[in-house]
């Protein structure tokens, strides 16, 4: 009796101290997503730095997004008011980072927007991809995101919703069928999503502020909002 007793209170005890760590959890991608992945992957290897164009893109878009809703609701703004891309890499980590102050992404976006496929066109993609495997047909049927998996072996992103009051994580390995949500422990962007790349060796180049400047130039030049390229630490 006096063990059981010993052993409820030490049960509880660590229940009580154990850091409150959020509950992660693991999700497995839609059947076409792994599809589309290895279509990607397959298919672009030689033209993989299309992926800054799709990410800066997302980004333009989820600033479009947050000017709009400001309109109507300015206090979106509030605590962030430039709405602006940044760019920055640090070169000993191996990652790239690709930061904007847009409408962010709640759990329920994170979860039906990276892991899904809802559009229609998709399927025309995938086939048409198969067909002549061009890169433009990518930004064209709006299947950018996971071009990141064409140079990271794993992909991190952070988001903040106004709708939203927590920060979420979501967290993918290249190859791999399933990703991770849990609540963001950093909890500090104000509004907006950070994607970080964790770059696969024979990307490296990547991290170059030169290579990403001129690919922006080359690439996203018409973007209307400013982004900015911060040089790694040395
Ligand atoms: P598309 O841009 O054509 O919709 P993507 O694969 O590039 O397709 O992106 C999928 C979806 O993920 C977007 O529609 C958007 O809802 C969401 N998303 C991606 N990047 C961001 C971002 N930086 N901020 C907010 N939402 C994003
Ligand atoms: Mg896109």
């Amino acid at each position: 009796r006096p063990l059981l007793s010993s052993s409820s209170v030490a049960v509880r005890a660590a229940a009580t101290e154990a850091a409150p760590t959020p509950a992660e959890e693991t999700f497995t991608y839609q059947a076409e997503v792994d599809r589309l992945m290895d279509i990607i992957v397959n298919s672009l290897y030689s033209n993989r730095e299309v992926f800054l164009r799709e990410l800066v893109s997302n980004a333009s878009d989820a600033l479009d997004k947050a000017r709009f809703l400001a309109v109507t609701d300015p206090s979106i703004m509030a605590g962030r008011e430039e709405l602006e891309i940044r760019i920055s890499a640090d070169k000993d980590k191996g990652t790239l980072t690709i930061e904007d102050s847009g409408v962010g992404m709640s759990r329920e976006q994170l979860l039906s927007n990276l892991g899904t496929i809802a559009r229609s066109g998709t399927r025309k993609f995938m086939e048409a991809m198969a067909a002549k495997g061009d890169s433009n047909l990518i930004g064209q049927f709006g299947v950018g995101f996971y071009s990141a998996f064409l140079v990271a072996d794993r992909v991190r992103v952070q988001s903040k919703a106004p709708e939203d009051s927590k920060q979420w994580l979501w967290e993918a390995a290249a190859g791999s069928h399933q990703y991770t949500i849990r609540e963001d422990p950093v909890s500090d962007l104000v509004r907006g999503t950070r994607i970080t790349l964790f770059l696969k060796e024979d990307a490296a180049e990547m991290t170059d502020p030169v290579r990403i400047t001129r690919l922006i130039k080359q690439y996203s030049q018409f973007i209307a909002f400013p982004i900015k390229v911060y040089s790694p630490k040395k």
